[in-house]
């Protein structure tokens, strides 16, 4: 069934728990977590529960947790102090644009500059 636990998903061990993680929010229907290879000051991963393999999944699956998501990031932002400065949230999809975990997962980055065009 759409949205169930792949046995074979670091993240969704990181939901269950069995995969730790440093945890900086949760709530019933997302996890927000320190990514493990930061790329900014602050570089958290909000990531649904339920198991999709991209942001485009999840929106179409369930709407109401791609909304989590990303009110999840701006607590994150608020949280981490970052959203006064400004901060970017970045869901790579597919391999050409550097997806490497096939869980659907918001990068929250902040507290140093972005350029535009990005790389
Ligand atoms: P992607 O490349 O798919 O957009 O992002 C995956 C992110 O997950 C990467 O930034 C990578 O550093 C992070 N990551 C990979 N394995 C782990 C892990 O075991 N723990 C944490 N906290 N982050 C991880
Ligand atoms: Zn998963």
């Amino acid at each position: 069934m759409a949205g169930e636990p792949q046995a074979d998903c670091l993240f969704c061990k990181i939901v269950t728990g069995e995969v730790p993680a440093t945890i900086v929010r949760e709530t019933d229907t997302t996890v927000a977590f320190r990514d493990i290879n930061p790329q900014a000051p602050t570089h958290v991963l909000v990531i649904p529960k339920v198991h999709y393999r991209d942001a485009a999944d999840l929106a179409a699956g369930d709407p109401q947790a791609m909304a989590d998501v990303l009110r999840e990031a701006g607590e994150v932002a608020a949280q981490e102090k970052v959203d006064e400065h400004g901060y970017r949230i970045v869901f790579n999809t597919g391999a050409g644009a550097g997806q490497t975990v096939w869980h659907t997962h918001a990068h929250v980055l902040g507290g140093r500059g972005f350029n535009w065009p990005p790389g």
